[in-house]
């Protein structure tokens, strides 16, 4: 089999760490194939930084990327990928949620031909009914709302071909990013896996319900410019709304003013939700014409030889050491 790099983006997660390596080197030393184990710490203030550090020393095969902050799930997987020299490419939770022992289905289908391999939860025991339903209401929304046809229930643990990788590197280097959604847009051939998961292993869950709101948000504006075109529906929406009223206020028994407060608090509700939406928008032109960098690495570890005048083709990505 081709080469295999397994990325692992790593947030506060000491609790995990030592478990989470033990089990992946074993998945790893019984697929028979070259490997490496790539974890980018995206700015942990725990001990999570030391425990790289020493399963780095322990193999040059398990390299390590320190971001200089924190900047997100979505941009430590980024790195990963930008840095993998594999043939074949798995993005992973370090937190034992997506277990290491699916990874050989995954590079299975990639063998077999899928470019893309996307895998689908069908059990999880520790996340609520409610996470679950608002998780299916929202792919099915973005289904809707986008020409696109995303994998429901997908999620940050996929496998994706070197061809593939590049195209992330050099083609998507976009400020707001939704990696699952991207992995999927480019096309070739897809499968996905399903897994059971059992939760994760210990400490808690990074994504507040308000981030997972960020995320869908930024999907929905990735993929989407359906929103932008509500002011149509809206506007005559608005004008229905107002013959209504004005109807209800020549041949009702209310006060004629009722009728025409309500449809003016309508028509302004109307507009400042429409500027919400055009707002988010603009919002996501102005992050992508800063062309900010994605990532800033501040230290690697068995990773010298690739570093050394690599990041300037990275694009937007940045070096701080
Ligand atoms: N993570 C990260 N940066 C962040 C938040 C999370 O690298 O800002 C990592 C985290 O350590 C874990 C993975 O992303 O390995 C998924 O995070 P988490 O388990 O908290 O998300 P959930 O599974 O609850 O959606
Ligand atoms: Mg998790």
């Amino acid at each position: 089999m081709k080469k295999v790099s397994v990325i692992v983006s790593v947030y506060n997660e000491q609790e995990i760490l030592n478990a989470f390596f033990d089990r992946m080197i074993d998945v790893l030393e019984n697929i028979g194939a070259p490997y490496e184990l790539l974890f980018v710490n995206d700015g942990s203030s725990d001990r999570s930084d030391s425990l790289l550090k020493s399963f780095a020393a322990l193999d040059p095969r398990v390299k390590v990327i320190r971001f200089s902050r924190n900047f997100g799930h979505e941009a430590a997987m980024l790195a990963g990928i930008d840095y993998a020299s594999g043939d074949y490419l798995v993005c992973i939770d370090a937190d034992l949620e997506k277990p290491p022992e699916t990874i050989p289905r995954i590079l299975e289908a990639m063998e077999r031909g899928a470019d893309v391999v996307v895998t689908r939860c069908t059990e999880n025991p520790c996340r609520s009914p409610a996470k679950r339903a608002c998780s299916r209401l929202f792919y099915k929304f973005l289904n809707r709302l986008s020409a696109m046809r995303f994998q429901e229930g997908a999620s940050d643990f996929f496998g994706i071909t070197r061809r593939v990788a590049d195209l992330m590197r050099n083609s998507y280097r976009e400020q707001g990013r939704y990696l699952r959604g991207f992995i999927q847009q480019v096309g070739f051939s897809r499968a996905c896996v399903p897994y059971r998961s059992p939760g994760r292993f210990a400490g808690k869950s990074k994504y507040s319900f308000a981030r997972l709101c960020a995320l869908a948000l930024q999907a929905c504006i990735s993929f989407s410019h359906t929103p932008l075109h509500l002011g149509f529906a809206a506007g005559g929406g608005a004008l229905l709304a107002g013959l209504c009223c004005a109807a209800s206020a020549v041949f009702g028994r209310a006060p004629g003013w009722i009728p025409w407060a309500c449809f003016f608090c309508f028509l302004f509700s109307i507009q400042i939700f429409l500027l919400g939406i055009i707002g988010e928008y603009i919002g996501d032109i102005q992050r992508e014409e800063k062309r900010r960098p994605l990532y800033i690495v501040q230290e690697t570890r068995n990773l010298e030889t690739v570093s050394a005048g690599r990041e300037e083709e990275i694009p937007h990505a940045c070096v701080g050491f």
